[in-house]
């Protein structure tokens, strides 16, 4: 009988799926299977392709598969199905779906090799005293001595006693060698801690959790220090036991290496981990201790959630708001909507964890739709700090303009009591703008049309979108005159700024430049854990997730920045980004004291934070999101339209416009089109169209079909973001 399999072949530079039926020939039928890679001939190419389908009739004339890839699939059926409901979801291809699923190694088309690490072993295949009378080598001597400590001894050792006697008794015999695949990554288990009794609220939550029988979801909501983590740990234990598994999720593992060594310490050995910065090698052999399923637990960041996990009885997202959560780009996927699949396929609960949930979840918790689990008090009994605000317009005037007269006093204050400092300023490099007094020339990247940024140490100029840098002389390019200025505060001059102020303090600044060589983050944190140094600088690396006995005071200098972001979820990512830096102070027996610097003393954002009160903030945001028609009040769907032609994007973004408002709802919003907050990148030109709905069955067909018209269009490229 013939036998056929339908291939998602992966095209090169091709965004769109083309699914092809191939005859399956009689040497591969036994091999074939669901979810394998295979090689096809297409055109006059070989292309890599996944088989979805087998079928045993085909009414076409066929192409044959030339050969199959994998031994076992690396989509199993859950995945395929997975990819299919995405598809649905976000409207991009599944083959880009079936590869951001995978590791680089795994991946059709990727083109990048990589092989298991071997190692070898030698062990003994005769008894000592045989080997030793047949010699009187003393190296042979020494090499047997490896074997009094364990049975196997690595070749490597033993090479290094000597490699000529290892050769000789291998080929008389006397020693055997094995090949065995040794693990590149290894996990730093540094911290021990115990298991704690759960107070009140955490054991409320844990046992709704465990008591939940199919796919539920919870909100956990507590702030930093609640035993949020605490709850999980307890509850992965339980889940264990049961003979399930459990994904965890966190925004950037990197920045969190202490949420890793708890779990680590907790569940020695049973854990892969899975994030960015692993070496591709470590990612695949973390990525093969799943599929082998010789671990239960697996934390990692946003595509983590694909882990080939079997039997999960638990998935996890700590700090659930964090925008990392969602790719930005193709396929635009939110890491907690592939959760709520995964969980109903598994029919296993869902928490989600976080201190300032997003408006969306927090609605969904209000409205029943989630369990709500509040967690309202610091588990270690260290209260919450006192937040200060500061009005820099005042500041200003008194020519204090980076740092107010009061953060100062209070560093000194706490420098003098051996007490360590915080300062968060969310931009890195020197300063933002540089303008020539003289004919006022500005610094400006000639793909993005934005300032470049300066940055001292390199002494050069940058786009902080594209990366296109330029040489800053001492003198201006246009007028040749020694006028050049520095405006806008970058970590890099703030950290001049407290050399100067605090001469003999010890300063360490963290941020993407300081930071870029694999490693150098844990070192610094863990410096600054040490008290290496006094003061810690940086951007919003610093907010997260660390627990620093030591720091009683935290400065954040430019709270407005984030504020004033054209962006309508900019003031619930302000509250998250400073009450999460503000639990940073105070964390153990120094009361804690924050000190926010602000032009707008009066922002409700800002009261609520000094508050600690999430949910006035979030009532009150509620109301603002319901007039101007947001989420969760409104879905959203925002169009771009981009082309290296101006005219052309303008001209095809106003014919989309028009297209959607002949087929969508009449009750469908649809704003612009406009350029978008980043009207230009790398010479690319970007409009876009924001569409609001509340429920409109005819929004996804409608794009599809735009979707489908722009296929042939070749200056104009068209994508969607869902925003639920
Ligand atoms: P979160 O994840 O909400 O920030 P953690 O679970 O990290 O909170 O807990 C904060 C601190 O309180 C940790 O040092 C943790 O060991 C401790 N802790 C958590 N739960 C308890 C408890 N029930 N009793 C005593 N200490 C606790
Ligand atoms: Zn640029």
């Amino acid at each position: 009988m013939n036998m056929y399999a339908d291939i998602l072949v992966q095209i090169k530079s091709k965004q769109v799926d083309s699914t092809f039926t191939y005859e399956v020939p009689e040497a591969l039928k036994e091999e074939i299977k669901i979810g394998k890679r295979v090689l096809v001939p297409f055109g006059s190419q070989k292309l890599e392709g996944y088989v979805l389908n087998l079928k045993d009739t085909c009414s076409i004339k066929t192409k044959r598969i030339i050969e199959i890839i994998d031994e076992t699939p690396v989509l199993n059926e859950e995945l395929l199905s997975l990819g299919k409901q995405i598809q649905e979801e976000t409207l991009c291809s599944l083959s880009a779906i079936y590869s951001s699923m995978l590791p680089k190694a795994l991946k059709a088309k990727a083109g990048v090799k990589i092989n298991k690490k071997m190692v070898s072993y030698l062990f003994l295949a005769e008894n000592k005293e045989t080997i030793l009378e047949s010699t009187s080598s003393k190296a042979v001597q020494n090499i047997l001595e490896l074997f009094n400590e364990s049975a196997q001894v690595l070749k490597k050792e033993a090479n290094k006693v000597s490699s000529s006697a290892v050769k000789t008794l291998l080929k008389k015999g006397f020693l055997k060698e094995i090949e065995s695949e040794e693990y590149r990554y290894h996990p730093s288990n540094s911290m021990t801690e115990e298991k704690k009794k759960l107070n009140e609220e955490q054991e409320w939550a844990y046992k709704k959790i465990l008591e939940s029988q199919k796919n539920q979801i919870f909100l956990l909501h507590g702030v930093t220090g609640s035993g949020k983590t605490e709850v999980y740990l307890q509850v992965i234990e339980e889940v264990l036991k049961r003979g399930n598994t459990a994904l965890v999720l966190v925004p950037e593992i990197s920045l969190t290496p202490q949420f890793v060594s708890r779990f680590e310490s907790r569940f020695k050995g049973s854990i892969a981990v899975l994030h960015s910065s692993l070496s591709d090698g470590e990612r695949y052999d973390e990525y093969r201790k799943i599929l082998r399923e010789e671990v239960s637990i697996v934390i990692g960041t946003r595509s983590a959630i694909f882990a080939p996990l079997k039997n999960i009885g638990i998935i996890i997202l700590d700090e659930e708001h964090s925008s990392t959560y969602k790719q930005e780009n193709n396929p635009k996927y939110h890491a907690i909507e592939v959760a709520k699949l995964r969980s109903k396929y598994h029919k296993c609960p869902l928490v989600l964890g976080s201190a300032t949930p997003t408006l969306n979840t927090l609605a969904r918790a209000l409205k029943k739709i989630y369990v709500y689990l509040p967690l309202t008090k610091r588990a270690a009994s260290s209260s919450l700090p006192e937040v200060h605000l500061i009005d820099m317009e005042a500041e200003m005037k008194s020519r204090h303009p980076i740092l107010s007269r009061e953060l100062e006093c209070k560093m000194i204050e706490a420098l003098s009591k051996n007490e360590q400092i915080l300062l968060l300023l969310n931009r890195r490099g020197h300063s933002t703008t540089i303008t020539c007094s003289n004919c006022g020339f500005t610094y400006r990247c000639p793909n993005c049309n934005i300032t470049l940024t300066y940055h001292k140490t390199s002494k050069n100029a940058r786009c902080h979108y594209c990366g296109y840098t330029k040489y800053v002389e001492d003198t201006c390019p246009n007028c040749k005159e020694k006028s050049l200025n520095y405006y806008g505060l970058g970590t890099e001059k703030l950290e001049d700024y407290l050399e100067n102020v605090f001469p003999t303090a010890r300063i360490l600044r963290m941020d993407a430049d300081t930071t870029v060589k694999k490693g150098e983050y844990e070192k610094m944190i863990t410096a600054f854990y040490n008290h290496e140094y006094d003061i810690l600088l940086g951007t919003q690396m610093i907010s997260k997730g660390l627990d620093f006995k030591n720091v009683s005071i935290v400065g954040i200098l430019n709270a407005d920045a984030s504020l004033n972001i054209p962006d309508y979820k900019s003031n619930e990512t302000t509250y998250a980004l400073l009450s999460q830096a503000s639990g940073r102070a105070g964390r153990a027996k120094t009361k804690g004291e924050v000190y926010i610097q602000t032009f707008y003393k009066e922002n409700y954002v800002l009261k609520c934070v000094q508050k600690h009160d999430y949910l006035a903030f979030a009532k009150y945001e509620m109301k603002i999101r319901q007039t101007l028609k947001y989420p969760p009040y409104y879905y959203l769907v925002l169009i771009s339209i981009k082309s290296k032609y101006y005219e052309e994007a303008i001209k095809e973004a106003k014919k989309v416009k028009e297209y959607l408002s002949n087929h969508v709802s009449s009750q469908t919003i649809i704003l612009g089109p406009a350029l978008s907050g980043t009207p230009m990148v790398n010479k690319i030109y970007h409009f876009e169209i924001l569409t609001k709905y509340k429920k409109d069955d005819k929004i996804k067909p409608t794009l599809k079909e735009l979707d489908e018209i722009y296929l042939t269009n070749h200056k104009v490229q068209i994508d969607y973001d869902f925003y639920h």
